[in-house]
């Protein structure tokens, strides 16, 4: 489905990613773990068109999408959650969602996706009305998702989707991206939280200074001795 080869992006001078590799197969959870600034963040952008790559191929469902506009992106299929939440705080959750369906025209599909989200996040739907900005850490990265599932992505991006938030709401988060998938959502997972991410996903890539190091199996992953020692805190 999405296929990334030899990608590099710079921040000016700051060469970020430096011949990044990786694919995503329709049905698949696949992580992209590493330590911060390895460059997964960026990645995430440059595939949805928010930095433009100095070099490489980014095809999805064999269509170049390198270097096209984010709109078109999201047309095409893939929407991104990004890290930090983002959610708009003066606005309402519904109108918050409405913003992730900003390219769609089909009023009785985007009402369908409204029922999708509110049939996952029952706690959104049961703040409708509440601003973005009043709700608790948790109930806005579900309203991030939530927000991008209403663009109705082929593949949809999750970055740092556990960033501050309690354990018991973490494996909510997951439990959900994991129904999410289950619908047929394709899922390119980045994570700090390394053993969350392998226990959920199918595969995984290992990310060290802009470029992948390792890839396999989430199972052979999660027992690779290097991979405990590096990133799973664990000797
Ligand atoms: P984290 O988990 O800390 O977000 P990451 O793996 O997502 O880490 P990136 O945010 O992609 O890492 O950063 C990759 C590299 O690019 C880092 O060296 C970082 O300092 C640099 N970088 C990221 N954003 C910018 C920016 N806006 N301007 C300049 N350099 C940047």
């Amino acid at each position: 489905m999405l296929t990334v080869k030899n990608l590099n992006t710079h921040y000016g001078n700051i060469h970020a990613l430096k011949g990044v590799d990786l694919e995503v197969r329709q049905g698949e959870i696949v992580t992209l773990i590493g330590s911060n600034g390895a460059g997964k963040s960026t990645t995430l952008s440059t595939v949805t068109g928010l930095l433009k790559p100095t070099r490489g191929e980014i095809t999805f469902n064999g269509v170049s999408i390198a270097g096209k506009p984010p709109s078109e992106i999201v047309r095409m299929g893939i929407s991104l959650s990004p890290e930090g939440r983002e959610v708009f705080p003066a606005l309402t959750v519904e109108e918050n969602l409405s913003l992730g369906a900003f390219t769609r025209k089909d009023k009785a599909a985007v009402k369908r996706s409204y029922d999708r989200v509110y049939d996952l996040f029952p706690r959104l739907s049961e703040r409708k009305k509440q601003t973005a900005g009043t709700l608790s850490g948790g109930e806005q990265q579900m309203l991030a998702i939530g927000r991008s599932l209403m663009a109705e992505p082929q593949l949809l991006m999750l970055d740092e989707p556990s960033l501050g938030l309690a354990p018991k709401l973490v494996m909510m988060i997951f439990d959900l991206i994991v129904s999410i998938n289950k619908q047929g959502t394709t899922i390119l997972l980045v994570e700090q939280n390394a053993n969350m991410a392998l226990s959920i996903a199918h595969r995984g890539y290992v990310l060290e200074t802009g470029k992948v190091i390792l890839t396999d199996d989430a199972k052979a992953l999660a027992t690779n001795e290097a991979v405990r020692r590096a990133y799973l805190g664990q000797v």
